[in-house]
């Protein structure tokens, strides 16, 4: 689940390597790394990585101002494409985590990366029209 993360701590001057900003916003530096892939400015031409401040900064007041995505019942948030996204052929299987909730996982549409989102069980009653969901096992099956 994406957390919103405050900027506030970040100086503009200052360059951070992927630990140190890491550490300052309270995320892990896998999180930090995997921004760099959505368009976060990383200086790459010397070891270690750094990123500006001020960069930092702007992708992450950038992602905060972004309004929350409602989605429709058929649809995930697909982190890759960064929007709403149908199903790839309108297949989702369904991994139960408790008796009454789950996860929905399905592959993007466009970028058939792999989305996820959770439902309730009576959720996924009324998805039936739109997904043919599998029902994998879990614990709580
Ligand atoms: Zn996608």
């Amino acid at each position: 689940m994406a957390r919103r993360v405050s900027a506030r701590a970040i100086k503009a001057l200052r360059q951070y390597t992927y630990d140190e900003a890491a550490r300052v916003l309270g995320v892990s530096v896998q999180t930090v790394r995997s921004w760099r892939k959505i368009g976060l400015v990383v200086i790459d031409d010397q070891k270690p990585h750094l990123i500006v401040g001020a960069c930092l900064r702007a992708f992450i007041l950038k992602r905060s101002n972004k309004p929350t995505l409602r989605l429709r019942a058929h649809e995930f948030n697909c982190l890759h494409c960064g929007t709403a996204r149908g199903a790839w052929g309108g297949l989702a299987d369904y991994i139960p985590h408790t008796s009454a909730r789950g996860r929905l996982e399905a592959l993007c549409e466009v970028c058939e990366g792999k989305c996820c989102k959770f439902v309730s069980k009576s959720q996924l009653l009324g998805l039936a029209g739109f997904l043919s969901v599998a029902i994998r096992n879990g614990a709580h099956a």
